[in-house]
């Protein structure tokens, strides 16, 4: 583990943000000198996670296939003072995640938490389904992931050290209609989660799963709005997530206070899946 730093530098905005409510007592960044790999970091959730992480500390990288939204949340990163780079990465080109991850490894010699954050989602009757849109929905919501963990992993394993988190989702553990291949994929991140979560134990990697309920993000505006309505009205917190109470969550799991959970599957989702 590298050291924690003891005292807030009170410089700048990040330090600000951390410092704000705290009357000046002085604590540590919960993510100072760690680097994490966001995906899907342009937008939503894991936008948010990006900018959460950064504020507390972490040098982030974003990956993602939207180049002006990822830009976007590096230059608003620079604004405020924080260390967030975005670089192109499409998730169903496994050269291009190759060539990510080597961009990256560049730069640091490894990286100390991934957040599989890139998702994408379509809802439509299973049996209205074109056969392009299953593959499009596994290269992007399973395969890219597994294919980054694949790549990143070495030097988290020669160092012994390092946190997975991957994004699934509650269609994932409970199914949903208009969704089943996604959900099918969403599974799969998670069975993908509790075997590499075991394999890994042995050189102290951490892989957890986090699962948004529905979610304030272009994704989830994106449905159709009796669908949106429903699944409001299902939730025992008669609201939807904001992306950053999702982050809060893939934060945990990347900082010291998970250090002994592995495998497990957390839903951030108003109470609307309460699995056993
Ligand atoms: P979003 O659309 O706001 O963000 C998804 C990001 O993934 C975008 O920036 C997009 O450009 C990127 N992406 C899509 N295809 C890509 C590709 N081929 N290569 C690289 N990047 C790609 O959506 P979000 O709601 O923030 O979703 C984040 C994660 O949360 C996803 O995995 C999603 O499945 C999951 N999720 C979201 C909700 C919800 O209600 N919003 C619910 C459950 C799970």
């Amino acid at each position: 583990m590298r050291p924690r730093c003891d005292a807030i530098d009170t410089g700048g905005p990040a330090a600000e943000h951390r410092a704000h409510g705290l009357l000046g007592k002085a604590i540590a960044m919960e993510m100072q000198d760690r680097t994490v790999i966001v995906t899907g970091g342009a937008s939503g959730i894991g936008r948010a996670t990006a900018l959460l992480l950064a504020r507390e500390g972490a040098r982030i990288f974003i990956g993602d296939i939207d180049e002006t939204g990822g830009n976007a949340v590096a230059a608003q990163a620079a604004e405020e003072g924080l260390a967030v780079e975005f670089l192109p990465l499409d998730l169903t080109q496994p050269d291009e995640i190759a060539g990510f991850a080597a961009a990256v490894h560049r730069e640091v010699e490894r990286v100390d938490g991934l957040v599989n954050a890139a998702g994408w989602d379509r809802i439509q009757p299973f049996m209205e389904n074109p056969p392009e849109m299953w593959d499009q929905l596994i290269a992007i919501n399973l395969l890219g992931a597994i294919r980054l963990c694949r790549t990143v992993l070495p030097p988290m394993i020669a160092a012994q050290h390092g946190k997975i988190v991957n994004i699934s989702s509650d269609a994932g553990r409970v199914g949903s209609t208009g969704e089943t291949v996604y959900a099918a994929a969403k599974g799969g991140i998670i069975a993908f989660t509790k075997s590499l979560a075991r394999e890994m134990a042995r050189y102290r990697i951490n892989v957890n799963c986090v699962c948004p309920g529905p979610t304030d993000t272009p994704l989830f505006q994106g449905q159709p709005e009796r669908m949106r309505e429903a699944l409001t009205r299902a939730i025992p917190f008669r609201r939807i997530a904001q992306p950053e109470e999702i982050a809060e969550a893939v934060m945990f799991f990347l900082s010291r206070r998970s250090d002994y959970i592995t495998g497990q599957v957390l839903s951030v989702s108003g109470g609307l899946t309460m699995v056993g």
